[in-house]
């Protein structure tokens, strides 16, 4: 299969930490800023790295950015260059468009130009900061949709040595239990026989209303 390439347009604290781990992942990355400074300190990182303008659509041809499989819009607080960046990636025919935005209005005209993903960074990180906050055991959050998230929790000192049917949360609580990471292995799909060990952690997933329940139980149970 052939390699995935990404371009990173914007090299803010977003974009570069975006770029650099995408590198780690081992993915080919070119990165384009305006600010030659920042070009230059990622250039040693990244596949490539240039100072170009992203709203310039020859300059974007010339890059042969037509050819990425994905591109990413990591400017933010301009939001008239995310805008006009964002369209001419989507125009260029990039398979993928990423865009991070940073208001509620900004990021619905990105979703209206055709943009695939929209990220909130500051928001989606707030509200996993909270959770993670008030649900010590708390070690991921995901939000699947507005009203279903996918959690992460390591299970308390309470819970240890139940079986997943003791507990029992699709009935107790309505959320599901999809793995559970244990020292041997992650179970998928564990079923009621299986127990909860020290230092396991489980991966459930359902209503955030429900979630939030659990959490509660499990923050009691510590
Ligand atoms: P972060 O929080 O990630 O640092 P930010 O939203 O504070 O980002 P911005 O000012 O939005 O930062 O811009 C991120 C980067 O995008 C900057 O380094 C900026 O030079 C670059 N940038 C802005 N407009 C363009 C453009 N038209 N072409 C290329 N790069 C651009």
């Amino acid at each position: 299969m052939k390699m995935q390439q990404f371009v990173v347009i914007g090299l803010g604290r977003f974009g570069s930490s975006l770029a650099l781990e995408l590198m780690d992942l081992g993915f080919e990355v070119l990165g384009v800023d305006l600010n030659e400074e920042l070009v230059d300190d990622m250039s040693a990182y990244l596949t490539h790295a240039v100072v170009a303008d992203a709203t310039d659509e020859e300059m974007l041809k010339s890059l042969g950015v037509r050819n990425f499989d994905c591109g990413i819009v990591a400017i933010g607080s301009d939001i008239q260059m995310s805008i006009l960046t964002a369209i001419l990636l989507k125009d260029l025919g990039i398979k993928t468009v990423v865009a991070k935005a940073i208001s509620v209005l900004h990021g619905r005209a990105l979703e209206k130009l055709g943009v695939d993903r929209v990220i909130f960074p500051e928001r989606d990180m707030g509200v996993r900061v909270a959770h993670q906050l008030v649900t010590p055991n708390l070690l991921d959050y995901i939000e699947l949709s507005k009203e279903y998230s996918i959690v992460e929790l390591r299970v308390p000192d309470g819970l240890v040595g139940k079986t997943l049917g003791e507990i029992n949360p699709r009935v107790n609580y309505n959320c599901s239990v999809v793995a559970l990471h244990k020292r041997t292995g992650v179970i998928v799909a564990p079923t009621a026989m299986d127990v909860l060990d020290a230092g396991d952690i489980m991966v459930l997933i359902g209503s955030n209303e429900s979630i939030d329940k659990f959490e509660a139980v499990i923050n009691e149970s510590e």
